[in-house]
């Protein structure tokens, strides 16, 4: 009743934990970094965090865009370089208009558990999203191009989906899988935001009868107590509605378990070009806010104090 009535007297602004993937920095999004964020100051967003996905560790590891269009990693590494500068920049730039947090959303592909302590000192981000785009599978009877790296992209396409499920022997042990993964990454990194927790469900039409097998719940509530023990954020993550599913990544029964044990969730649009942003926000909010959580979002705990 509290919320409610506080709710009424000041409209709920509009953040985003994890968004403004952009054009000039990343393959398969679009418009400039800038344009970005002054189309977020024009939505009526408070505060916004840019997490850009960070450059692969190694050409083999590049997503298929950027192989095709003849990136190498060297260049995707200057890139990301090109994207903190300029993000920091606009950050200042735009300061007395919002609040813009320069982040970036990581990976665990092999060797993740080193590379992405790396990047965090070289680059100072205010934090990180901490996501799972891969598993490492069993190369065996999987697409070739992976075969020696044995790390298999889950949401790039149904193709990798079920390449991934079929080499570590079905659907259930690809989400016990993804789940373990989440769990080891939470543990070796720390992100401040967990990004789109339930992922693992894009190409799954069974996933709510899938989460209830004990063997994948048991691993669903054991990580959400190492993301409460944290104090981390989950990112209730909007992407997935504009790809046609009925409801955000986190799925209504997880939702309800994350507010009973008294998880921050904050809303990321996982935007990728000016066009996404502000798309679903509301539908985002009502649902977060019927669910009982708490409107005043919670911010990313900061990985360095100050900036120089
Ligand atoms: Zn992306
Ligand atoms: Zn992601």
């Amino acid at each position: 009743m509290k919320n409610y009535q506080r709710d009424n007297l000041k409209k709920i602004k509009p953040v985003s934990v994890h968004g403004g993937h952009s054009g000039q920095f990343c393959n398969h999004a679009q418009n400039t970094l800038e344009e970005i964020v002054i189309k977020y100051i024009e939505s009526g967003f408070e505060w916004v965090g840019i997490t850009e996905h960070i450059y692969p560790i190694s050409n083999e590891l590049r997503y298929p865009d950027e192989a095709a269009a003849g990136i190498d990693v060297s260049l995707l590494a200057k890139r990301f370089t090109d994207y903190i500068q300029t993000c920091r920049m606009l950050q200042e730039k735009y300061q007395d208009s919002i609040t813009v947090l320069t982040a970036f959303e990581t990976e665990t592909y092999s060797g993740y558990k080193k590379f992405i302590p790396a990047l965090i000192q070289q680059f100072r981000p205010d934090y990180v999203v901490g996501s799972i785009h891969h598993l490492p599978v069993n190369s065996k009877s999987i697409h070739s191009e992976y075969n020696k790296y044995e790390d298999v992209c889950i949401d790039y396409s149904k193709e990798y989906y079920d390449n991934a499920a079929d080499a570590l022997g079905g659907v259930e042990n690809l989400y016990c899988r993804y789940f373990d993964i989440q769990h080891e990454m939470i543990e070796a990194i720390e992100p401040s935001v967990v990004g789109h927790f339930d992922l693992i469900r894009i190409f799954d039409q069974d996933y709510p009868e899938r989460i209830k097998n004990p063997v994948i719940w048991q691993r669903i509530t054991r990580n959400l107590e190492l993301i409460k023990k944290k104090n981390l954020i989950m990112d209730f993550n909007l992407r997935a509605l504009m790809k046609g599913a009925k409801e955000p990544y986190i799925s209504a029964p997880i939702l309800a378990e994350a507010k009973k044990m008294g998880i921050s969730v904050v809303i990321g649009d996982d935007s990728h070009g000016v066009k996404d942003i502000g798309v679903n926000i509301e539908k985002g909010i009502d649902i977060l806010r019927s669910a009982g959580f708490d409107t005043n979002w919670q911010r990313p705990k900061m990985l360095y104090c100050s900036r120089s």
